[in-house]
């Protein structure tokens, strides 16, 4: 079973961190839609969003996760991919689709610990603790109506991975 998985989840759930994880422990190979478009258009989020706004972005972001999907990939996708009802479908029609979950206060922790590993700007200026309960409030549903599972995220990243293995009812290789 070479479905993709596809990892969603707001901005410091661990997509990133728990998704090389995953691709190592299932023999993927690991992708990152934010990722692909930096390499594809040398380009960061911020210079998009900037050339082109919030929208153009969303659409070459929805493009990305087109071009990535690939039997034996692990995608991790960007925070708001699922605000398009399109990519919802793409995902759930084309691979396994996780969502890692976890409380505002711990996503605005861990990015605030760690500010450096993302470059995306924030969506409205405020606190990132705000931000992150406003964003979880529009999205959460949204995550949940994508996810074939929900994960919670609030554990180690080894203990992630275990529990998405066994939602995706893969033996572990020990
Ligand atoms: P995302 O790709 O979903 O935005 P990242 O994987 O980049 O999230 O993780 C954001 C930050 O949180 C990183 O500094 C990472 O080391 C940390 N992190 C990720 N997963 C966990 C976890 N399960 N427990 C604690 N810290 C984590
Ligand atoms: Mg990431």
């Amino acid at each position: 079973m070479t479905r993709p998985v596809f990892l969603v989840g707001a901005r410091g759930c661990g997509k990133t961190t728990t998704g090389n994880a995953l691709a190592r422990a299932l023999g993927f190979r690991f992708t990152d839609t934010d990722r692909w478009l930096l390499e594809t258009t040398q380009m960061t989020v911020a210079d998009m969003v900037e050339q082109d706004g919030w929208p153009g972005f969303r659409r070459r972001e929805s493009e990305a996760l087109r071009q990535v999907t690939a039997p034996g990939t692990v995608v991790a996708t960007g925070g708001g991919i699922v605000l398009a009802e399109g990519n919802r479908h793409f995902m759930r029609d084309n691979g396994q689709v996780i969502y890692l979950q976890a409380p505002a206060e711990i996503l605005a922790g861990r990015l605030t610990a760690f500010p450096q590993e993302d470059q995306r700007p924030t969506l409205t200026g405020r606190p990132i603790a705000d931000e992150m309960a406003d964003v979880l409030a529009a999205r959460d549903a949204l995550y949940q109506q994508a996810a074939h599972h929900i994960i919670d995220a609030n554990r180690p990243p080894e203990q992630v991975v275990e529990a998405i293995l066994e939602a995706l009812h893969y033996a572990r290789a020990s």
